[in-house]
Order: structure tokens, then C-alpha cells, then sequence
């Protein structure tokens, strides 16, 4: 299902079967984008199929919010000039080495570059793992990038959160609308779940100073600014 959120902005729910993240789409005059690629060929199938049931025009652009599997690992299934910021492009081109054993997924999660609830996901997605072809991005960019669609414009950029060293939001100024990705999570790759002090005050300084209404976080429905704000502000998990 693909839900209209403004004139020009659409989406698909988050489902947590195997951790699919939402993905969103902007409807430009000259060329369409994509938010996010997904996390797998079958993801993206779904999600061009309601694109054009709705006579949708099919993506030319798609933006990597950052580079964690559920976000990205859809990009080999999409036929789209695909855009990333340096660090999530050097996430994807380590990934893209991976092998996908059961012995390989195991070193993983023995030296940390896996955590136990993405291996367990990913099996669960992926009925034979040889499917998974990591992908890296056809353009990177260093801080931002502003992207002109035609009457409408997708502003990324690349802004510091505990949950990961790559997080890009992906602004649309004219719609007060921001794909936020993963970004309002605590770092869940380095033990237990841990905001870190200084991440999570400047990330509450750039949501407040940026004009929107409604943020698309990749695992829940629609917030409001406030309750982006709110729930940032409660967090008490934190560390250092
Ligand atoms: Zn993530």
C-alpha cells in the first residue's frame, strides 16, 4: 500500500516481519525519487508495483538515508542512479565483500561487524542468501546535496546521530517533509542500546532548527516536529 502523504509525497509502511523500512517517494515534474532502496529485490518489487498501479512515473533517483542493510541491500533490484554520502558508501563498499555462509554471518556477530537482531532478519528475508548482491552508490556526496526535481526540490544532508556514523535526512522544504531515516535511534551495533550525549543534543539542535511538519522515520508511522522533538528529549539511555 502506498499512502499519499502530501501532493507530491508518498510512502510505504515500515513492516516489521523482516524489518522492511519505510520507503518514500517525491514526485518532481522533471524526474521522480526514492527514498531508500529497501532490503531486498522483493521489497522494491512491492514497492514499484504500487508505484504504478498509482501511474506513478518509476523512480530516476534513489537516496541512501544510511548504509544498514534494511535501507540499502534493495538497490541490485532498482534500476535508478543511486546517491549516498561518502561514509555510507564506504559501509556499502566494505558489505559488498561480504560473504553470506552460515560460518561467515557467524564470524560477524563473533567480531562485532553484525549484530544478532539483522542476522536473524536477514535469514528471514532471504529464503537463499546467494540473492544478496551489495550494491555502492553512483554518486557521493560529502556534507549535502540538494537535488531540483522540477517544482520541487529534495534537500540531503548529512547530519550527526548516535545511530550511525552516515545518517542523511532527506528534506523537502516546499512540503515541510523529512525522510529521517534510521537517524532518532540509539547505536544498536556496540552493545546495548546507547544514545551518546553530545550526538543526541546536536541532533535535537537540527531537528529544531529545521522548518518541517511531518518526519518519515523508517520504522514507525508518521511523526509530528513536536513528537520528533519529545521523543528525543526523553531518551535516558545514555552514555558518555
Ligand atoms: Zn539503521
Amino acid at each position: 500500500m502506498l499512502i499519499k502523504l502530501t501532493d507530491r509525497i508518498y510512502y510505504m509502511p515500515h513492516n516489521e516481519e523482516t524489518d522492511r523500512p519505510i520507503l518514500g517517494y517525491i514526485k518532481g515534474d522533471n524526474y521522480s525519487l526514492m527514498v531508500d532502496a529497501g532490503n531486498s529485490k522483493q521489497h522494491v518489487e512491492i514497492f514499484l508495483d504500487e508505484i504504478s498501479k498509482l501511474g506513478l512515473p518509476h523512480p530516476v533517483y534513489v537516496i541512501l538515508t544510511h548504509s544498514h542493510w534494511d535501507h540499502t541491500y534493495g538497490l541490485s533490484g532498482l534500476n535508478a542512479v543511486s546517491i549516498a554520502c561518502r561514509e555510507t558508501n564506504d559501509h556499502l563498499e566494505k558489505m559488498s565483500k561480504w560473504e553470506w555462509t552460515d560460518e561467515a554471518m557467524k564470524d560477524r556477530l563473533i567480531n562485532g561487524e553484525d549484530i544478532e537482531f539483522c542476522d536473524t532478519m536477514i535469514k528471514r528475508e532471504y529464503e537463499n542468501r546467494d540473492e544478496i548482491l551489495v550494491k555502492t552508490a553512483d554518486i557521493v556526496f560529502e556534507n549535502g546535496l540538494s537535488i531540483y526535481l522540477g517544482n520541487i526540490s529534495c534537500e540531503l544532508r548529512k547530519i550527526e546521530s548516535s545511530h550511525a556514523d552516515d545518517c542523511v535526512v532527506a528534506y523537502i522544504p516546499q512540503e515541510k517533509v523529512i525522510f529521517i531515516g534510521d537517524i532518532i535511534c540509539e547505536d544498536l551495533h556496540h552493545g546495548e542500546p546507547v544514545y551518546y550525549r553530545n550526538k543526541l543534543k546536536s541532533l535535537i539542535e537540527n531537528m529544531k532548527a529545521i522548518d518541517f511538519e511531518t518526519a518519515l522515520f523508517g520504522h514507525l508511522q508518521p511523526l509530528t516536529k513536536q513528537e520528533v522533538i519529545a521523543m528525543l528529549e526523553d531518551e535516558s539511555n545514555i552514555v558518555i
